[in-house]
């Protein structure tokens, strides 16, 4: 008996000084860290949850596409909270805890010139099939991957073109952890595979300039938290600048609030034989003339009430939209040229400060029938060729190399002679945030990636200290400290329903880490039709503006072509319903914008603070903004109850102190047998208990609402005053 007892005493000595003895440990209150000394594998364990996190060990990817597994060639040393070990190919890793927060930074030092990729993870991190288990990815918006499927697949993430921060969180178990870098070149690679079972896994590569990634257990924790956690990392790397800290520097930047985006396409020159226009002749197209540009802007403000908007014309320049740039002067003499645009931003001024008068224009592309045209501008291929970009209505165009652009753009006959004539308020400059980063091998002006995203900051910084605001395309983190508003984000959320196949499911990373930083709105190609209601929800949920469509010349006074929507599903046209404005688009615009724009600007300080799904089909979802702006928003066919309403599909309610919205079926037990749009929004900030001064939107639907315990009956619109109380 003694003698077994001794046997197993000695056992369990082994048991506890084998994993000392091969691997190397860094630990702290929060996290450990182990090191196989023999492989090099790392293992992260979350003190808190419990749950490992298997790195795995890194692999090199050399120049001729081998691989090359890596093996420590001497000691792994612990050295002052630091492992470190060398490897035969000479490479040094590190791995070093960080105390606030507690994180562990992962690095190498410089890898000989035959090493292509340093996968710093490779197929580590995996995840089997659960509910809690999900990568949670920086595309665009931001999605959710979920060790399911039938087909295996593989996904690169590359270079703030794949990805829009340089993050993403894996969840297993219902622990959440972030991982983190600031180095462009550093690609996620995601692989899925079904055989022999399901599993997610994730590699890091790691080429050029990129050298470290960080890691950082949050305990219990989901996407909402990952994203949260990213936000001071984000800040000390200069991404995070919130509006509240932008409106120190320019209160003009309240101006985006609320604000609606009309983008009238004034002048269209489509060049022969291109996907645009496949004919021999070029194609001239006239929407708008500038005169009609004001008008389009004054019948908004005058007919629908529309108090905060931008107006930004895209198609002024001479050639016609998207034609010879950069050579933009003198404006378009076919809709009004300079005398023209100089009245147009002259009436739009004269609508007050809540019409934003801007200009599209555009510093990447270069085309080659523009008169300045000199190749010395443009970016250049490793073999000396023109970078080509893509083709637009003027035809081919060139990239100009990012460190020219500024050159380019404050030459006396682009912005600056621009702003003496028309005095933009806003200048919009077109696919800086939507390309991905480029390398330029002219000799004259070479570029990595790094310069790139250097050099296009510079121009996002000479923009809008020469015109006051500024946004560009689509949306990158590494904009919004520089930028005043992104134009295309937010169709990751409005497009992924039509888009097929498309299983991503989108969740608001990005706008949980930036929402109270840069206002966002989708590409102005995505406009939402009248029987678009998915559109309207999503910017409910998200509290963002839309870019609304609109008929062209003086649509409104029908003497155009009434309707050029053909094929409307009259099942989905909701939000047009009303009796104020004979052009249904008129109607749409007036009623979601009644919505849209004071939850904008409630909302416009505050982060995202949650988000949810409501359902397990994924067709009800949440948000809340700072601590008291409650959303919901119901896409399914199936009614949703919430506490206080029940949300047929469209239905939404937004629950504020100052501000009330929903198209519901009932709302504080008053039923509504055709269901109601309504808003009720303090005019004096103060608490909708308290106003001195509630106006009450009635859209459509039954018009009664309760109010402060009496049932009102509201046709259109009423302001209830503090004398009426
Ligand atoms: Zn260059």
């Amino acid at each position: 008996m003694k003698r077994f007892l001794n046997q197993g005493s000695l056992m369990l000595l082994i048991a506890v000084s084998l994993p000392a003895a091969d691997t190397a440990r860094l630990e702290n209150r929060r996290l450990r860290v182990e090191v196989d000394r023999a492989d090099a594998a790392v293992r992260l364990l979350d003190k808190e949850t419990g749950e490992a996190w298997a790195l795995g060990a890194p692999r090199l990817v050399m120049q001729d596409k081998s691989t090359a597994t890596i093996r420590p060639s001497g000691k792994v040393t612990e050295r002052g909270g630091t492992v470190r070990y060398r490897t035969e190919q000479g490479i040094e890793f590190q791995l070093q805890l960080l105390a606030n927060p507690p994180s562990v930074e992962y690095s190498f030092d410089k890898a000989p010139p035959n090493v292509a990729e340093v996968l710093l993870v490779d197929k580590g991190l995996a995840l089997g099939p659960g509910v809690n288990n999900y990568y949670a990815l920086p595309v665009r918006m931001g999605i959710l991957l979920y060790p399911e499927g039938e087909k295996p697949y593989t996904r690169r993430l590359a270079n703030y073109a794949g990805y829009s921060m340089a993050m993403l969180g894996v969840v297993k178990n219902g622990s959440a952890l972030l991982t983190t870098w600031s180095d462009p070149y550093t690609t996620i690679v995601v692989d899925y595979a079904v055989e022999p079972r399901k599993n997610l896994s994730l590699s890091l590569s790691l080429q050029k300039s990129a050298r470290s990634v960080r890691f950082e257990p949050l305990g219990r924790g989901g996407y909402v938290e990952i994203a949260k956690a990213y936000r001071p990392v984000a800040r000390q790397r200069g991404y995070l600048k919130t509006l509240a800290e932008k409106m120190k520097e320019n209160p003009g930047v309240a101006r985006f609030f609320g604000a609606a985006n009309f983008k009238p396409f004034a002048f269209v020159r489509n060049v022969p034989n291109t996907r645009w226009n496949q004919t021999d002749k070029e194609r001239l197209n006239i929407n708008f003339t500038f005169e009609e540009c004001a008008d389009l802007a004054e019948h908004f403000a005058r007919d629908l009430g529309i108090d905060r908007a931008l107006l930004v014309l895209n198609g002024w320049i001479n050639g016609g939209y998207d034609n010879r740039h950069p050579d933009v002067l003198p404006a378009a003499p076919e809709i009004g040229g300079d005398r023209g645009l100089m009245e147009c931003s002259r009436r739009v001024h004269a609508l007050g400060p809540g019409w934003v008068f801007g200009l599209h224009d555009n510093y990447q592309d270069f085309y080659r029938d523009a008169p300045s045209w000199n190749e010395d501008y443009i970016m250049k291929n490793p073999d000396g060729s023109l970078r080509q970009g893509g083709v637009w209505a003027g035809g081919q165009a060139y990239l100009i190399c990012s460190r020219k652009s500024v050159e380019l753009a404050s030459r006396p006959q682009n912005v600056p002679r621009v702003k003496e004539l028309f005095k933009p308020d806003l200048y919009f400059s077109d696919t800086i945030f939507a390309s991905p980063l480029y390398e330029c091998f002219d000799p004259k002006h070479p570029m990595t990636w790094v310069d790139d995203l250097h050099y296009k900051t510079q121009l996002c910084i000479y923009l809008r200290k020469e015109v006051g605001l500024f946004g560009s395309e689509e949306g990158r983190e590494w904009g919004v400290a520089h930028s005043d508003y992104f134009e295309g984000l937010m169709s990751h959320k409005t497009r992924w329903q039509q888009q097929r196949p498309n299983d991503d499911i989108i969740v608001p990373l990005f706008e949980i880490v930036y929402g109270d930083a840069i206002p966002m709105y989708t590409h102005q190609s995505d406009r939402p039709r009248i029987d678009a209601p998915n559109y309207v929800l999503d910017h409910v949920l998200y509290a963002e503006m839309p870019v609304y469509d609109f008929g062209t010349h003086r649509y409104w006074t029908g003497t155009q072509q009434p309707q050029r929507q053909r094929g409307v599903d009259e099942s989905r046209t909701v939000f047009a319903r009303g009796d104020r404005f004979s052009d249904r688009r008129d109607q749409f615009i007036k009623n979601t914008y009644e919505v849209l724009s004071p939850l904008g600007r409630v909302t416009a300080l505050l982060p995202m603070t949650d988000h949810r799904f409501l359902t397990p089909d994924r067709k009800v979802e949440s948000t809340r903004f700072g601590t008291d702006v409650n959303i919901t928003v119901n896409y399914g066919e199936a009614d949703y109850a919430t506490p206080r309403a029940v949300l047929p599909q469209y239905g939404f309610i937004v629950e504020s102190p100052t501000l009330i919205a929903f198209y519901a079926r009932s709302y504080r037990g008053l039923k509504y047998d055709d269901p109601a749009l309504f808003v009720l929004r303090s005019m004096d900030d103060r608490p909708l208990v308290s106003s001195r001064k509630v106006r009450i939107y009635h859209g459509f639907g039954g018009n009664q609402v309760e109010f402060r315990g009496k049932v009102l009956k509201v046709d259109r619109e009423q302001v209830i005053s503090g004398a009426e109380q």
